[in-house]
């Protein structure tokens, strides 16, 4: 299987979306539910390296102990996004209440 890197997939969306107002706008349309004949785009911006790369394999569920007393949570330790992120500061949490024998 073909791998595309970061930069291809960013180029690949630019071309998409480039002279493209229309996506945006039924994008809009779809998110608000409302008409947008009377819309105009009026910027874009992209949003480069926003998100932690997410390449296979996946490894969600990293351990948040990662020794000599330090524990790390954030979305990098399970998938990139809010969810991951929760979950692993909720495991972070558990491991330190065990670490210092809380329940
Ligand atoms: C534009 C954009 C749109 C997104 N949309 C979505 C979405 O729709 N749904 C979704 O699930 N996720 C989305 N995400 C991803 C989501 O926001 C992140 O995955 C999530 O916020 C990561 O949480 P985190 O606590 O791991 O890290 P962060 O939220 O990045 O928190 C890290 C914190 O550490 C601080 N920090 C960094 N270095 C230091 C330092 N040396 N000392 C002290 N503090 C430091 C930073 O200032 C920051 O406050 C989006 C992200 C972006 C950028």
């Amino acid at each position: 299987m073909a791998t595309v890197t970061h930069d291809q997939a960013l180029a690949n969306a630019r071309h998409l979306l480039a002279g493209q107002p229309a996506a945006a706008l039924a994008q809009a349309a779809r998110l608000w539910g409302t008409d947008v004949d009377a819309w105009e785009l009026l910027v874009r911006h992209d949003v480069v390296r926003a998100l932690p790369r997410a390449v296979p394999p996946l490894e969600p569920a990293r351990r948040a102990d990662v020794g000599g007393g330090m524990f790390v949570c954030g979305d990098h330790r399970e998938t990139p996004s809010i969810q991951g992120a929760l979950a692993s500061g909720v495991r972070a949490a558990q491991d330190v209440a065990a670490a210092v024998g809380a329940r």
